[in-house]
């Protein structure tokens, strides 16, 4: 069962029966993970170029970018695996 899936269980079991849902083990593994991925992570910076920051996931080494133009394009989550990346502290 995927995080997702969990999610909704929750949701409607919360809405509909009378006893709260009693997560079961991997269940709560994967909440407490998904959790843990809101919280910010610095990305690895490997190179800085004038218009460019290149670097990597510091969960799933990922290959991310931030492109310093006038509105900064960045990720603010890692595509892969859902890391919530701090940039803050590059020369962005
Ligand atoms: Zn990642």
């Amino acid at each position: 069962m995927g995080l997702l899936e969990t999610f909704y269980n929750i949701r409607d079991y919360n809405n509909y029966a009378k006893e709260p849902y009693q997560l079961k083990k991997h269940e709560a593994v994967e909440v407490v993970a998904a959790l843990e991925r809101q919280i910010p992570k610095k990305a690895f910076i490997e190179a800085e170029g004038e218009k460019t920051i290149s670097g990597f996931c510091p969960m799933c080494e990922n290959d991310l970018v931030y492109i310093k133009t006038e509105r900064p394009r960045y990720v603010s989550y890692c595509p892969q695996c859902g890391q919530k990346i701090d940039w803050r502290g590059t020369s962005a």
